[in-house]
């Protein structure tokens, strides 16, 4: 079998990053989930699908064709449509944990990832990827980090891209977002048993990297 790193976490913990980066030394796939998720709550949004329907978001998602860019562009498709921009904003981020918790939602996309992870060696990031999508990975990350370092993290990044958003609001919608992922009942947010929990908090992207690919090669 191809190998397998599975990388969950919160939201901000540095989980993309570390993974783009690993993926792209070791020469695997990198599979970020939290998009496929994101591709969803996006398009229930478009619809003005309403998102406390659970069945009619479960049948969004049966019906909807997601697809992943592998190039360095990263570009996600959603029915066709280039949606890599779109699924980032607040409206977004604060739909998703909804649409994650409801189980039909989830079969249809776990399905989607492991056929991803049939295509070759992967890293694949997410919330469940230990625990549940790739259970006999070959080697499992959980990374962590404070509060409020995962906030300004995620701020930071949204200053960057241009948007218009305080710290307060950002550290708001996350901790709101890791409650409804850690307290939901289908694959809630947790480290698998054989996990190596890392704690980002004060550490450069150099020393992760170079932590992570220690521990993989090693
Ligand atoms: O990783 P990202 O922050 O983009 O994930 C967005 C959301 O998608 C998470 O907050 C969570 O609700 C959901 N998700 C999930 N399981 C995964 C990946 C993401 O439930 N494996």
């Amino acid at each position: 079998q191809a190998l397998q790193i599975a990388i969950d976490g919160p939201a901000g913990a540095g989980k993309s990053t570390i993974a783009k980066i690993a993926a792209k030394q070791l020469g695997l796939f990198y599979v970020d989930t939290g998009a496929m998720y994101r591709v969803i709550a996006y398009k229930v949004l478009k619809n003005r699908a309403p998102i406390d329907d659970e069945s009619m978001v479960s049948q969004i998602a049966k019906s909807t064709v997601v697809v992943f860019d592998h190039s360095d562009k990263r570009i996600v498709w959603c029915d066709g449509e280039d949606v890599t921009q779109e699924i980032r904003c607040p409206e977004v981020s604060r739909a998703v944990s909804v649409v994650a918790a409801y189980p039909g939602v989830r079969e249809r996309l776990v399905e989607l990832q492991r056929m991803e992870a049939e295509r070759g060696g992967v890293v694949m990031d997410g919330r469940d990827i230990g625990t549940y999508v790739l259970p006999e990975a070959d080697i499992k990350f959980f990374l962590t980090a404070t509060p409020e370092e995962r906030a300004r993290r995620r701020w930071m990044e949204l200053q960057k891209a241009g948007k218009d958003v305080t710290y307060q609001e950002v550290a708001i919608d996350m901790a709101e977002r890791d409650r409804l992922d850690t307290e939901r009942e289908v694959s809630p947010l947790k480290p698998a048993k054989d996990a190596i929990i890392l704690d980002t908090t004060g550490l450069s992207i150099e020393e992760l990297v170079s932590k992570i690919l220690a521990l993989v090669q090693g």
